[in-house]
Parts: C-alpha cells; sequence; structure tokens
C-alpha cells in the first residue's frame, strides 16, 4: 500500500468546503462552549471544532496550553453541540491522552512535521486507529519532509490521511506571517490528488483581514476544506490573538465564499492552479524588489555621507552584464532582462537621488 492507493473516503462524510474552527488554545470551559455555541446559532457550515491543548510556544514562559483538562471542555462541545472535535498532537503522551478523550481528529502540528523522530513516535503511539490524522506542512518548504511524514503514518496503518497547507516560515516578514508557497501544496496535490487537503490561512496571514482571500485562493484551486481559529473573545486570546476572529465573522466569511461549478473543474482546476502560481511568484517578486530598493536606498545613504555620485557606470555594467547572462542561461531574451533592469535602476537612482537632496 502506497499514499497514492489510499482512498481517504472519511472526508465523503462531510459536505465540501469542509471547514473546521475553534479557537487556537483552549483557555477556559466557557471560552470554549461559548465559542462553540456561538458557532452553532450561526448556523454557519462548521462540523468540526478544533482546539489546541497543548500549545508549541517560540519562546519559553508563554501560554503552553492548558493540558489534559481541556480534553474534556473538547468532550462538552461535542457533547452539547454535536461538534466532531479535533487537536494538535506532539508526543506519545498527547496521543494516548486525545484518543483516551476520544477526540475525532488529531493533527501534526508544523513544528512536528520537521521532525522524522516526533513523526515516527506520534505514528506508532496511533498504530492502527481508524481516527483521521491530518498532517500540517512543516515548518520550512521541504516537500519531501511533509511526504515523508504521511509515509510513516501509512506505516503504522494508519489510513485515514489529511493535510493542511498552513503556509512556510521565512527569515524576511510579508504581509504574511507564513508565506503561502503555493507552489509546494500544489506539487503535493498533483502528487496525491487523493489526499483531502484543508487550508489554514489563520497561520498563514497571521491577521484577520486576509483570511478570505486566501481561503477562496485555496477553493479556486481544489481544496477541500479550511481550519480557522475562531473565538468567543479574540482580542483577549492567549495565543495568536491578532490572527483569531469571532464566530460571526466567521460565518460572513463561509457566506462570501464561492464554491466552485465542479463541471468546470478541469479547466477551473488547471487555469486556476496557474493563476495561483503566478500571483504567488508575482508577490515574491514585488517583496524582492521591494528588499532591493531599500538595500539601495542604504547605499544611497553611504553615497551621500562619502560624496560619491550616484550614477556608477562600472557598477552598472558589472549588474548588466549578469543580468544578460542569467538570461541567456534562463532562455530570456536579452532585450527582455535589459529593459527590466533599466527599470529597476532607474528607480533605484530616483530614490538615491531623493536621498542626496535630502527629500526622504
Ligand atoms: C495551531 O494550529 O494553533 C498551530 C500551532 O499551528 P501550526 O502547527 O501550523 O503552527
Ligand atoms: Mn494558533
Amino acid at each position: 500500500m502506497t499514499l497514492n492507493d489510499l482512498k481517504n473516503d472519511w472526508i465523503s462524510e462531510f459536505s465540501q468546503p469542509m471547514m473546521i474552527a475553534g479557537p487556537c488554545s483552549a483557555e477556559s470551559e466557557a471560552q470554549m462552549l461559548e465559542t462553540a455555541r456561538r458557532i452553532k446559532e450561526t448556523n454557519a457550515q462548521v462540523p468540526i471544532f478544533r482546539a489546541g491543548i497543548w500549545k508549541p510556544r517560540t519562546k519559553p514562559n508563554g501560554f503552553e496550553g492548558v493540558g489534559v483538562i481541556g480534553l474534556n471542555w473538547l468532550k462538552k462541545v461535542k457533547q452539547e453541540y454535536g461538534f466532531k472535535t479535533a487537536t494538535e498532537v506532539a508526543n506519545a503522551h498527547h496521543v494516548a491522552a486525545a484518543l483516551e478523550a476520544d477526540v475525532d481528529i488529531l493533527w501534526i502540528g508544523a513544528r512536528s512535521t520537521v521532525n522524522p523522530f516526533t513523526v515516527q513516535e506520534i505514528a506508532e503511539a496511533l498504530k492502527g486507529t481508524k481516527k483521521t490524522v491530518l498532517v500540517k506542512n512543516p515548518v520550512n518548504p521541504d516537500l519531501a519532509l511533509w511526504i515523508g511524514a504521511l509515509e510513516r503514518l501509512l506505516g503504522q496503518n494508519i489510513e485515514n490521511l489529511g493535510v493542511i497547507h498552513r503556509g512556510f516560515s521565512t527569515y524576511q516578514k510579508t504581509k504574511y506571517r507564513n508565506n503561502p508557497n503555493w507552489q509546494i501544496a500544489l506539487d503535493f496535490k498533483s502528487q496525491f490528488p487523493n489526499i483531502p487537503m484543508l487550508v489554514d490561512p489563520s497561520h498563514i496571514c497571521g491577521n484577520r483581514t486576509g483570511l478570505a482571500d486566501i481561503t477562496q485562493e485555496a477553493l479556486n484551486v481544489g481544496y477541500q476544506g479550511a481550519i480557522i481559529e475562531t473565538h468567543s473573545n479574540p482580542d483577549e486570546a492567549w495565543s495568536d490573538a491578532s490572527q483569531q476572529i469571532t464566530p460571526e465573522v466567521l460565518a460572513e466569511l463561509i457566506s462570501n465564499l464561492k464554491v466552485r461549478n465542479s463541471g468546470l473543474a478541469g479547466f477551473d482546476n488547471e487555469m486556476g492552479r496557474h493563476r495561483t502560481l503566478i500571483s504567488d511568484i508575482d508577490f515574491q517578486m514585488i517583496e524582492l524588489l521591494s528588499q532591493r530598493m531599500k538595500i539601495s536606498e542604504q547605499i544611497g545613504k553611504l553615497k551621500k555621507e562619502n560624496d560619491i555620485a550616484i550614477f556608477q557606470p562600472e557598477r552598472w555594467k558589472v549588474i548588466t552584464e549578469y543580468a544578460v547572462q542569467k538570461a541567456k542561461e534562463t532562455g530570456m531574451s536579452q532585450d527582455f532582462i535589459e529593459k527590466v533592469f533599466k527599470a529597476i535602476h532607474e528607480e533605484s537612482i530616483e530614490k538615491q537621488n531623493n536621498i542626496m537632496i535630502n527629500r526622504m
């Protein structure tokens, strides 16, 4: 049995897009029950309630989750409001406790997927489970590591699998908390079209404004659903406050989603996929251009302080020669690359000029 042979019919139990919502972290019984009640009251199609019980935090001394007591609150959410429940497990002890509490869906977090020892430990603790296990992409952009984690689960006869695209961390901060890098997720999808893929716009965006766009983008390229952090009082959340939304905002977001006409799936999918990849690259080009301009401004300041002319013909020659050489290697025309670099250079000079004459 390989990953490609998996049927993954667990997903057909849910109408699509399949939505998972709930707080980043379980904080108190009252917070969990109020969040669940309000999601229910919106009548939004949300069959699954999430909450982090154990929280992986970047730095020590932050809130690290309420621990096993939170599993009782998840149980109450299930009993009182009929949600299926989902939580993150990061070691064998978490797995034992979550299985004991009959959590329906377990996920492996991005910080665990990076570590084969951790994934192996979780897989062995889950051996043969019929529960659904979702694997978030690793924090670093490594497709093989993501696939390897699923292979480890399959190796323990865990066959109800799915993945969550939550973006990839980068040193350069952009408008995203974690860059979507759609290419990686779409490569995963084309290798394993049989493995359901959900988007996690909350951890991609890190804020509330981008959530709807990212979710829609994911549906456009054929994702089966989303996991969205939802909290009864987001501003006061103990973790990830800036990206969480209220149940009512969640319902509004869901009602605005356009679910694609499956009759056109072939064409739409192809087209959507290409457009997403192009937008992704445009985003990266703009980010890089902006970084380049900032460095250019630093150079402008140095030139000013040292009384050096802005235009340095020797330097410009090196830059264009390099660009032309790269254009040849990558099959682009010299003319095109020269035009692009001329435009970039002109803007750079303009910026440095502004610095020289103290307009900035
Ligand atoms: C989470 O879902 O709250 C979480 C910790 O996510 P990630 O593993 O994607 O960082
Ligand atoms: Mn979170």
